[in-house]
């Protein structure tokens, strides 16, 4: 249990709803926050991408709710999660809605304090380590350098409906950031890297693919943007994964500090 007095950390209040990122995977990227949220939490709802250590650390008693894609079933629809999560606040409860890496990154965290607002419910964000960040830093990829890349952007290679997203300027980001970072990329990576060869990019330029990052099961397979999806299919990588493009990814022969693992082909 954390001692929440000498940390000054606010309390968790009955009836409200605390915005959780849970960090990509290992507990130690828990922030002292959640730590006390899980400390606290009556209900924690909590997405497919969460680790299951961090789960096992909810506060004995509490009740733990699911709220993710099993066995290949759809998941529960958006409007579905913020109304629970608004019935148990206005049950009484503390609320921990937990999610993967950090909640406003790609987590609908957004969609869901808008939710709670319009419901009058207090919530409060509490910001977590975001894979593309710190699951890059795990495989050796700091996601900027003052040398090589001053600028990078994180995108989304998943649309709605599952298919190419709409609404990005593949190749505004292909002039304009040294660095991309692809999340929920894997099914589309061909079709991103062919957009970013033809808007410029060079096809030799280095891309890490990140599966699991931060768990024991990390794997890293390093190639270029031309044989980067063919590459992954052949390394058979399972998602979750987290891309890396940009000359940043060469950094890793110097920084892997994490271990090699077996199957890796950097
Ligand atoms: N809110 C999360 C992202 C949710 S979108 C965050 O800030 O990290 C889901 C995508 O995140 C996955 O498809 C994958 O691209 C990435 N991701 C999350 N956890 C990951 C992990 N441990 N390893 C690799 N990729 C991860």
């Amino acid at each position: 249990m954390i001692d929440s007095a000498r940390l000054h950390l606010a309390e968790f209040v009955p009836g409200s709803v605390w915005l959780v990122g849970a960090g990509p995977g290992d507990p130690g990227l828990l922030s002292v926050l959640a730590l006390h949220a899980l400390d606290h939490a009556d209900s924690v709802v909590y997405d497919a991408l969460v680790d299951p250590r961090i789960i096992e650390l909810a506060r004995p008693g509490a009740a733990l709710e699911f709220a993710g894609k099993r066995g290949g079933r759809p998941s529960p629809r958006q409007p579905d999660i913020s109304a629970r999560l608004i019935r148990l606040a206005q049950e009484g409860g503390r609320v921990l809605r937990l999610k993967g890496g950090d909640p406003c990154v790609f987590g609908r965290g957004g969609e869901e304090a808008l939710a709670l607002a319009a419901a009058h419910i207090p919530f409060r964000i509490v910001p977590g380590i975001t894979a593309g960040i710190g699951g890059l830093a795990y495989a050796g990829i700091p996601v900027t350098h003052r040398d090589i890349a001053s600028a990078v952007t994180f995108v989304t290679g998943h649309g709605r409906d599952g298919t190419m997203p709409e609404g990005v300027d593949w190749a505004a980001i292909a002039h304009g950031s040294p660095v991309i970072v692809l999340y929920m990329a894997l099914n589309h990576l061909g079709h991103i890297a062919e957009r970013l060869i033809a808007a410029g990019r060079s096809p030799d330029e280095p891309v890490a693919i990140v599966s699991k990052a931060t768990t024991p099961a990390q794997r890293v397979v390093v190639s270029t943007l031309a044989d980067a999806a063919a590459c992954a299919e052949a390394a058979r990588i399972e998602a979750p994964t987290i891309i890396a493009i940009g000359e940043v990814v060469r950094l890793r022969a110097a920084l892997d500090w994490f271990g090699c693992k077996a199957g890796e082909t950097a």
